[in-house]
């Protein structure tokens, strides 16, 4: 078969482009099958399709790697980095990922046989056949790179063990955190400051300094392959970061916000993990707003709007914040991440001199401070704040950590000393949504509908969503994973005018709790299933998006 796919390679070379097509089917090469599954009609379209397997008895990977779906997907994530590798510099372009660790469509692992899907572009000279080319790119550059990555014995072992390890010991340590009463865990010795603002990769030499447990917040936890991790366990309820400016906080919390995700070992943040339901929370103004109830944290505005019903096209700082929280928790976020570098000041805080100058009469805004220990309470959310600018948050705080010079320390009862009693209003029960799904997948039609730009912007059908406000999108190929889960949710009827939102991206879970394929409906290019917070949150910014129902 290969050298059949090779002498009708060479038999097309100088005929029109649209020959190529003549390939789509099955080829048989020796140790594994390609699908030619699309061929780009020309050559600036874009890029063909194909799929390979190597069955397991060829790929050789022990089943202690893949028999738990765990390691299975560590091991997919693995050969997808590696087949990448393999092929750097070729035509081929398979999707891999960054310092995450994530199921992606490009690469799975089944009962031993690996399954790698990517693309290439099929070389041409003008709009004619570069057959020799082709030939060079599908019959000698692939079968070479296959059986160099995508094979146990062509990989060290010792490193496909330790990176299967890695995965499970993070999600081991994530799975640990709610029965013991944690929302995150930082192990001691890790090392959270990345390389710049436009590197990943982790901060090395003499100036990273790696972390270290304050004493009180100290734990341990039992993990199957490094045995006992110490480190520091923020515990549930509402957890104050404090310092001074440049100390460290900001990037605390954005290892706990990748804390939802597995990392790569190396990367410092292998044991630094989150619960699941955590979702970061930040201001977006000018962002749309579609019935939600945050009358908890507006009243009455000078529009006249109703809160409890509130929407825009163009919320301020603090109305989209609001609406940021109320919809998170809908979805079910039970740990809010939140830093005051990406708030709206007006929601955090209020001090004293504010509150005797503009009377409470004239003022809508109930500060989140005010709203924190209500939302615990009512709600079983949890909290982990960074705020170094004002003390107000000591009176409701249950833990208090100062960064000093990237040193936490515990200094609740310093803080303690320092608060002052507050009263709780209550917290509203949350708005439950029932989405209008004409609203949605009236948007997801034509061709190319639905396509990322990186971790920016999703085009879905005619519209695009603003995704720059979901600081937990890590990966390019999450953006169309969010488009293939809006259009799942309406296509499979979860979304049908009556369910609610929460209750659709349940069925949706369980779906996706086989694998990403459940997202797959002939989608041609890489995809990443997405978190149900972010599809969510996805949604949630459709300008075009209407709620049928809304139910307490
Ligand atoms: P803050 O939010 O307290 O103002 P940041 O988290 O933004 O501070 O950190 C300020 C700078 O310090 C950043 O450049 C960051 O990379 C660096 N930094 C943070 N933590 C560490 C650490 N543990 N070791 C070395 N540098 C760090
Ligand atoms: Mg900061």
């Amino acid at each position: 078969d290969a050298e059949r796919l090779r002498a009708a390679l060479l038999g097309m070379d100088g005929s029109g482009y649209g020959r190529y097509r003549s390939l789509t089917g099955r080829w048989r090469f020796d140790g594994f099958e390609l699908a030619v599954e699309h061929v780009q009609a020309d050559p600036y379209a874009p890029p063909s399709r194909l799929s390979l397997e190597v069955p397991a008895s060829v790929a050789g990977f022990d089943a202690g790697l893949w028999r738990d779906p765990v390691r299975a997907r560590a091991l997919a994530d693995l050969l997808a980095r590696r087949a990448a590798e393999a092929l750097a510099g070729s035509r081929f372009r398979v999707d891999a990922g960054g310092q995450e660790v994530l199921a992606r469509s490009a690469c799975a692992v089944r009962e031993g046989a690996v399954r790698l899907r990517f693309a290439v572009e099929l070389p041409g000279h003008g709009r004619r056949i570069a057959g020799r080319e082709a030939a060079r790119q599908l019959c000698e550059l692939l079968p070479a790179a296959v059986a160099s990555s995508l094979r146990a014995q062509a990989l060290p072992a010792e490193e496909v063990r330790a990176f299967a390890d890695t995965v499970s010991d993070s999600v081991a340590a994530r799975e640990q955190l709610a029965e013991r009463g944690l929302v995150a865990f930082v192990a001691d010795g890790s090392v959270l400051p990345r390389r710049s603002g436009v590197s990943d990769l982790p901060l090395t030499g003499p100036g990273a300094v790696p972390f270290a447990a304050p004493e009180p917040l100290r734990v341990e936890l039992e993990l199957p392959h490094r045995g006992r991790v110490a480190g520091m366990g923020v515990p549930e309820g509402i957890t104050l970061i404090v310092g001074g400016g440049f100390h460290g906080k900001s990037t605390l919390l954005h290892a706990l916000e990748r804390g939802v995700y597995d990392h790569v070992p190396g990367d410092g943040r292998e044991l630094v993990v989150t619960r699941a339901d955590a979702v970061k929370i930040r201001a977006e103004e000018g962002r749309r707003v579609e019935r939600t109830d945050i009358s908890a944290f507006v009243g009455e505005l000078p529009s006249g709007a109703d809160t409890r019903d509130f929407r825009t096209d163009n919320a301020s700082g603090s109305t989209s914040q609001a609406a940021a929280i109320v919809e998170a928790v809908e979805a079910g976020a039970r740990v809010l991440l939140v830093d005051e570098d990406t708030t709206a000041t007006n929601l955090m805080i209020r001090d004293a001199r504010m509150q005797a100058l503009v009377a409470p009469d004239r003022e809508p805004l109930t500060p989140f401070v005010d709203l924190v220990r209500p939302l615990r309470r009512s709600h079983g959310v949890s909290c982990v704040l960074v705020m170094g600018a004002s003390g107000d948050y000591f009176d409701v705080a249950d833990q208090v950590v100062l960064l000093d010079a990237y040193r936490p320390h515990d200094v609740t009862a310093a803080a303690r000393a320092l608060a002052a009693p507050r009263d709780d209003a209550p917290f509203p029960a949350v708005a439950h949504r029932a989405p209008d799904p004409g609203s949605i997948s009236a948007q997801a039609r034509g061709r190319r509908r639905i396509k990322g730009r990186g971790t920016d912007a999703l085009v879905f059908g005619e519209t695009e969503i603003d995704l720059r406000a979901l600081e937990q999108l890590v990966d390019p190929s999450q953006v169309p994973g969010l488009g293939l889960a809006l259009t799942a949710l309406v296509r499979r009827g979860h979304l049908d005018g009556h369910r609610t939102l929460a209750a659709a991206l349940d069925l949706l879970d369980a779906e996706l709790a086989e694998g990403p394929d459940a997202l797959d409906d002939g989608y041609l290019g890489d995809f990443a299933p997405p978190r149900r917070h972010d599809t969510a949150a996805a949604l949630n910014r459709l300008r075009t998006l209407r709620v049928a129902r809304q139910s307490r």
